[in-house]
């Protein structure tokens, strides 16, 4: 574990709309500006955090789209923020955004966390895009307290050169609940959603409140480890779908030998990269149009 000062989560931004069409956090957190009692069950009437809430994509929202022009969650790179005008809606979007509630990574907002969903059958998942003692001790105690949780660790490059909006903040991590279509809500999507935010908040709370010294017992988790694309023919046209074996079964282990795709023609393509690996983003409707058919992750504890 390491030993870094204690830093406690003073301000907290939770935002959704960053896809206009991932309706679970939209409503959750229209309901929390609405209701005050859903906001007091969600927040759990917290001593030591000050808590805001941002719909952040407007207008892709109000079009129930993902993006008008671009992914708004691939746009805060340090280089696209470092532009005094964005090139695209979204680009622009990121940009104020940073101004406001940045900068990247040296911002005044102690955690963000960014709600998305997603179309694939993922459950109710953890994104962390670091390992240290808070993050650890953060995904244990959701994972416990929320057996049903996946913890998906992307920490394959340090947390400042991924390009989510959830790193603006000084920490920053995403909810990812599915399966739940673009643009309806999934009522099991909406309830695990409000449960993970109530969790992570909770724990913030304890992490203030005990300095720190938290100690949970370690769980399994998933590290991501690389994409995959359809098989394709010379002009890009995808050859094959997933294979009905492989599809819904998010962080079921794949073996090698074991069906991935099956071709229009009904063959069967076995899969023959690493053994052992944990599909999940399969058939992800916002991926497909990008060839990107699932990610592979590894089985690890934390
Ligand atoms: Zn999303």
């Amino acid at each position: 574990m390491n030993s870094s000062p204690f830093e406690p989560i003073s301000k907290v931004l939770i935002t959704a709309g960053t896809h206009g069409n991932e309706l679970s956090g939209i409503e959750l957190l229209n309901n929390i500006k609405r209701q005050p009692s859903i906001a007091e069950k969600v927040f759990a009437n917290p001593t030591t955090l000050s808590i805001d809430t941002l719909i952040v994509n407007k207008m892709a929202v109000a079009k129930r789209t993902r993006y008008v022009e671009e992914d708004l969650n691939r746009q805060f790179s340090q280089e696209k923020l470092s532009w005094l005008a964005g090139e695209s809606l979204e680009h622009q979007l990121a940009i104020e955004f940073n101004t406001k509630y940045g900068p990247k990574h040296e911002s005044s907002i102690d955690l963000i966390i960014d709600i998305h969903n997603t179309t694939s059958n993922m459950g109710p998942t953890l994104i962390i895009l670091e390992s240290d003692a808070f993050h650890t001790q953060l995904a244990r105690f959701v994972k416990i307290n929320m057996p049903e949780a996946i913890i998906l660790i992307e920490d394959q490059c340090p947390m400042k050169q991924h390009a989510y909006l959830c790193t603006v903040g000084k920490r920053g991590l995403m909810i990812e609940v599915g399966p739940q279509a673009q643009g309806v809500l999934c009522p099991d999507a909406y309830l695990q959603t409000e449960e993970m935010t109530r969790l992570i908040l909770a724990f913030c709370e304890t992490w203030n409140t005990q300095a720190g010294n938290v100690e949970n017992p370690e769980v399994d988790a998933f590290r991501l480890s690389e994409e995959v694309m359809f098989p394709l023919d010379d002009e890009n046209n995808k050859t094959a779908m997933i294979h009905p074996d492989l599809h819904w079964k998010d962080f079921h282990k794949l073996s090698n030998g074991s069906p991935a795709f099956l071709s229009f023609e009904h063959q069967e393509i076995l899969w023959e990269g690493e053994d052992a690996v944990y599909p999940h983003f399969i058939g992800e409707a916002a991926y497909y149009h990008l060839n990107i058919a699932f990610a592979l992750a590894k089985l690890t504890r934390i």
